[in-house]
Order: structure tokens, then C-alpha cells, then sequence
């Protein structure tokens, strides 16, 4: 195990970035609890390397999982041993991540402009905080970049303001990218900051709530994530912060948060991609976004945006008692998600967290709600597993179109409904 570590460690620092050649990702059907089990046993085989898109959580919920070239024998063995049935969804991700790199250079040429940036193309950091500058240098009386901290490696954290004015008005917050990997999300961040520019004056509806409220976008909110998913392992999902007594790197900074921290449904494992971290808000990321919020004191909206799956939750995930807004929020996520499906037909569940994927403890909209932020939401954006996280650039427009319709009914929900 450790071997194979520490090869895999030395070829990444010879070759650059990891290479997934062979990898596959597995659809796999638990029709009992006993198969869910037996899942879960092939989760805790480390020397597997497997790394679960999609957990095991109950029979009739489809388990992805990406699994190693040098495991799929024995997975595949298992599986049929077991009579657990499985398809095969993904049959080589570096096809696919060849396919993304081709398309990303196909449009290397810098934006001079966000008239001419290219929304339809995947970004590296450095490109989005560029794209951050523009924006602000083009549109100085609503939009400002502020630096709410710094992240373990030492990057800033811009968070983009969006106001008309007015000191500390009811404000909304949206983030995108605190998982890493997950780059329809980013994608989908700088698609709505440029929305938000063209929109405001234009659109009645929305020109009120902004004359009204603020708006702060984080859209790489896992910046040192992100570049390592650029530069060294697109399946990066944590952190990179370094835990002392383990070689493994990162927490996963949707189980950090101080709300029910360190329960089930959140790993104390370094190695685990569901890692909670050493305490509560010890990801500088976490911090200071608790930081700001606690700060800022009239957050009134708190929406946290992940792919994939094509979901809308809201608190709780991590007790299954209901929160005491539910059923408003049940209404709300339930317009929200109406208003998605209408412009491209696109299917979304909602719910709250823990009844809807899995208990997750930590995670940051349990936080919010905590805090009094009632309406506090969390999505999964496309798709439902045919590419996952390597969802085709091709999609990244109408992912963040759709998604602004349903981000549009919570605001303007949010603005009449004031609290
Ligand atoms: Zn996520």
C-alpha cells in the first residue's frame, strides 16, 4: 500500500499530472440493504484506491464509482460474486479528460474583455480571477472584489459584491466550487457574475431585488483545490491542507463546518475523501467564509452550489429531524426547481439533505441555518452520472441558464419575504 503510494507520488512528480488511463466509472444497483453493505465493505478497502462519486446510501439509489485500472478486476469479481449488479458508465475517463484538455486549448486566446471571454470553455484559476478584474474594471459602480482571506497555500479568496448601494443592506450569498472537482459549478459562477452585470436595469423582477439587496458571489471558493485539479489530479475534491501524523492531504471542506461536526456521515479518516478535518472550521476556506458571514450579519439567502446529481436541498443533513422552516422551503425548493425544469426540461429532486442523498454532517448549509440564514440552499447540478464531474463544456451555458431561473425564485422569494 504504502509502496504503491509513494510510486504513485514519484510518478506525479516526474509526469505532471496524474493519469487515469483505464479508469472506469461503475453505475452499480444495491437492490437489498445486505448489497448496500456489501458495497460499503469495498469502500473500506483502501488498497482499492476506489473513489466513490456517488455513495452508497440505500437500495434504488445508483452508486458510482471510479474505480483504478489495476482494481477493476477484483471489484468486478466481487460484484458478480455478490450478484450485485452493475453497468459501466464511463468506460475511460482519460478519453474524456483528453477531450476536455483539447477543448480548453482550443481557446487559449486571453479575454480582453468579459464581451469576449468564452463562457462556454472550462478556466484555470488564474483565468477566472482575471475574468473577476474585468468585470469590476468594466462595471465599477456595482460590482467590487473583496478578499475575505487567504487559502492554506497561501492564495486569496475574492468574494464578488454586487450592490447598488446603501450600507449593509439584506444580502444574498452564492458560492460555486467548494469541491474542486466539481467545474460546472465554477463554470456556472462566472456565467452568473456576467448575468448579474447584463441583467441589472434590463430585467424589472431581478433590477428590484438589486436595488434592494446585495448580492456576494464566491466562485472559486476551494481556489488551492482547483488548481491542483488543473495542474496535478482532476478528480481533486478537498482541500490541501496538511494534517500532522498522515501523508494524506486535504479535508473536505462540506463536512468543516460547525454544525453537527464530526457525526455520521463524515469521515475521521485523513485519507477519506469525506475527511471532516481536525475541528471545526480548521479549513482556512470554512473560516473565513464563517468569518464574513458572522461579520456581515444580514445574510438573509445562502446558497452553496455542487454538481452532480440534479438536486436541491435544504438543511437538515445531518438529523433527520426537520428543520422548522420546512415546509416553506419545501415550497420554495419545489418553484425553484419548477422554474429550472421549464427552460430545458431538466429533472430535479428536492428535499432536505439527509432524506434526499445521505446524512452529511458539517456540511455548510446546516451551518447557515444554524445561524438564522433561513434560506439556505444547497444544488447538485447536471447530471444525473452519464459524465459526472467531466461534464462536456457544451454544457456549461445551459447548466448555469437553468440554474439562474431557479436561483432567481429563491432571491425574488427572498426580497418578499423579508425576515
Ligand atoms: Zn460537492
Amino acid at each position: 500500500m504504502w509502496k504503491l503510494l509513494i510510486l504513485s507520488v514519484l510518478l506525479e512528480a516526474v509526469f505532471g499530472n496524474e493519469n487515469f488511463v483505464g479508469h472506469q466509472v461503475l453505475r452499480i444497483s444495491a437492490a437489498d440493504e445486505a448489497q448496500v453493505q456489501k458495497v460499503k465493505e469495498l469502500e473500506d478497502l483502501e488498497h482499492l484506491q476506489l473513489d466513490f462519486w456517488r455513495d452508497p446510501v440505500r437500495p434504488g439509489i445508483p452508486i458510482d464509482v471510479r474505480v483504478p485500472f489495476t482494481s477493476i478486476q477484483s471489484v468486478k469479481v466481487f460484484l458478480e460474486s455478490h450478484g450485485i449488479n452493475y453497468e459501466i458508465m464511463i468506460e475511460d475517463i482519460q478519453t474524456l479528460l483528453d477531450e476536455e484538455q483539447k477543448q480548453m486549448s482550443a481557446f487559449q486566446a486571453r479575454a480582453l474583455s468579459t464581451k469576449t471571454f468564452n463562457y462556454a470553455t472550462y478556466h484555470t484559476l488564474d483565468e477566472i480571477y482575471e475574468f473577476m478584474d474585468l468585470l469590476v474594471t468594466e462595471n465599477p459602480q456595482l460590482v467590487s472584489k473583496i478578499q475575505i482571506g487567504n487559502t492554506f497555500e497561501g492564495r486569496p479568496i475574492y468574494v464578488l459584491k454586487f450592490s447598488t448601494g446603501g450600507t449593509n443592506r439584506p444580502a444574498i450569498w452564492i458560492d460555486t466550487g467548494i469541491h474542486s472537482r466539481e467545474w460546472v459549478t465554477q463554470a456556472s459562477g462566472v456565467w452568473f457574475a456576467k448575468k448579474i452585470t447584463e441583467d441589472y436595469g434590463q430585467d424589472a423582477a431581478f433590477t428590484a431585488i438589486l436595488d434592494n439587496m446585495d448580492i456576494f458571489l464566491e466562485i472559486v471558493t476551494n481556489p488551492d483545490g482547483f488548481a491542483y485539479t488543473h495542474k496535478t489530479n482532476r478528480m481533486w475534491r478537498k482541500t490541501r491542507s496538511r494534517t500532522q501524523g498522515s501523508l494524506c492531504v486535504g479535508a473536505d471542506p462540506n463536512r468543516n463546518w460547525d454544525a453537527g461536526f464530526g457525526l455520521a456521515g463524515a469521515s475521521s479518516n485523513p485519507c477519506s475523501d469525506t475527511y471532516h478535518g481536525k475541528f471545526a472550521n480548521s479549513e482556512v476556506e470554512v473560516k473565513s467564509i464563517v468569518d464574513f458571514v458572522t461579520s456581515h450579519g444580514n445574510i438573509k439567502a445562502f446558497i452553496s452550489i455542487h454538481s452532480y446529481s440534479q438536486l436541491l436541498l435544504y438543511p437538515y443533513g445531518y438529523t433527520s429531524e426537520p428543520a422548522p422552516d420546512k415546509e416553506e422551503l419545501d415550497q420554495l425548493a419545489k418553484s425553484a426547481v419548477t422554474a429550472l425544469t421549464s427552460l430545458y426540461g431538466t429533472k430535479y429532486k428536492y428535499g432536505s439533505i439527509i432524506d434526499t442523498i445521505y446524512q452529511a454532517s458539517g456540511s455548510t448549509v446546516d451551518w447557515t441555518y444554524s445561524q438564522g440564514i433561513k434560506y439556505s440552499f444547497t444544488f447538485e447540478l447536471r447530471d444525473t452520472g452519464l459524465r459526472g464531474f467531466l461534464l462536456p463544456a457544451s454544457q456549461i451555458i445551459p447548466t448555469a441558464e437553468e440554474t439562474w431561473l431557479a436561483l432567481l425564485t429563491i432571491m425574488d422569494h427572498t426580497f418578499k419575504h423579508p425576515y
